[in-house]
């Protein structure tokens, strides 16, 4: 049970039960991926029938009553959301959201895989920022950790990406003794291109093939590595997200780190996230949450949907307690990230 009574319908706000506005939706359009990285899938995965997934009209509907009830910035993921059939269509039809002014932001967080087809479209569909996830630039170890993926035609998206005039923000997760040595590299590089980057924890999520606690870094000792080697300088900068950034006075550049392990962020949460069979998770390391299917498709109009939603939000807990240490073999949540896509 929350410690305080929800306080919901104020206005066109949803507030949760700790009095936390909610105005950041991030929607996985498919549970599927291009990739395998090893500390987000195992190698086999099972993934829904397609037969199960929410049709792009009804994710535009919900995404809009999202809107309609608060949400300011929606992003877009997966799974990897551009091997998703027509997702333009998507895209193009909520970007409406940021012509009338009711949305803030529309973005997207991808593999780049397939960002060289892509970017253009984005860019003109009012797309201003990606994130793109990217561990090493190493292509052998590229290889290892995504399994499936090819280097080449990730940079070749960037380059397409930054072409177009999509603003990218780079994220890789910190993995003990696969890219930890190369992070300060990646870093220079990214600044170097004119794009911020941000630093992950990995997460315990979904069950995967092999043992996360060896891979597992906190980032309060990478920062400290860090610190060995460039300047760094707390700053307030802040793009709706749970990343805390530095300033690297040797590159010029933004670095954020987020750091669900070792400082977790839940204080200021913003979010909820949907998946592309319309479960709504309050939150990433809870496994609570609210079937919005339902009734989306038993009437016409939204008011079902509406009250199902204030509902969940009412229950939204006050924060995930993910755990990685040896005696804790079990991931935190059953589903694996590419469900809510992170
Ligand atoms: N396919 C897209 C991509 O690669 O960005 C979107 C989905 S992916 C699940 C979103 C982000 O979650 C990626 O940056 C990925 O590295 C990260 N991720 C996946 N599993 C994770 C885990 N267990 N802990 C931390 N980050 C994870």
């Amino acid at each position: 049970m929350p410690d305080r009574m929800p306080q919901l319908g104020t206005g066109m706000n949803m507030i949760d039960p700790f009095g936390r506005t909610i105005d950041y939706l991030r929607v996985s359009v498919t549970d599927r991926c291009d990739f395998r990285c090893t500390y987000c899938m195992a190698e086999d995965m099972t993934f829904l029938p397609k037969k199960d997934l929410l049709s792009l009209e009804e994710l535009d509907r919900l995404c809009t009553v999202f809107v309609e009830k608060g949400v300011r910035r929606l992003r877009l993921t997966g799974g990897e959301p551009l091997v998703r059939k027509n997702v333009m269509h998507l895209v193009r039809g909520l970007s409406r959201h940021l012509k009338s002014g009711a949305l803030e932001e529309l973005t997207l967080t991808t593999n780049g895989s397939q960002l060289a087809r892509f970017a253009g479209e984005l860019a003109d569909a009012g797309v201003r920022r990606i994130n793109v996830s990217l561990d090493t630039l190493d292509p052998t170890k590229f290889h290892a950790i995504t399994r499936w993926g090819n280097l080449a035609k990730v940079l070749e998206g960037i380059d397409a990406a930054q072409a177009a005039g999509l603003k990218i923000k780079l994220n890789a997760v910190a993995l003990k003794g696969l890219n930890d040595d190369e992070l300060p590299d990646i870093m220079r590089w990214a600044h170097g291109r004119g794009m911020d980057m941000t630093i992950i924890e990995t997460m315990p999520m979904g069950e995967i093939s092999e043992d996360r606690t060896d891979r597992y870094l906190p980032l309060s000792l990478l920062r400290v590595q860090l610190e060995r080697r460039f300047t760094l300088a707390d700053i307030p900068y802040k793009t709706g997200g749970p990343a805390r950034y530095v300033e690297v006075a040797e590159t010029g550049g933004r670095l954020g780190f987020i750091t669900p392990m070792t400082h977790n962020f839940c204080e200021s949460c913003n979010r909820v996230r949907l998946t592309c069979t319309g479960t709504l998770y309050m939150c990433l390391g809870q496994e609570d949450a609210a079937d919005l299917r339902a009734p989306l498709r038993a009437s016409e109009g939204n008011d079902l949907l509406s009250s199902a939603i204030d509902e969940a939000i009412g229950r939204k807990p006050k924060g995930h307690d993910f755990v990685i240490d040896r005696r804790t073999s079990r991931p935190a949540v059953a589903r694996h990230m590419s469900v809510t896509g992170g």
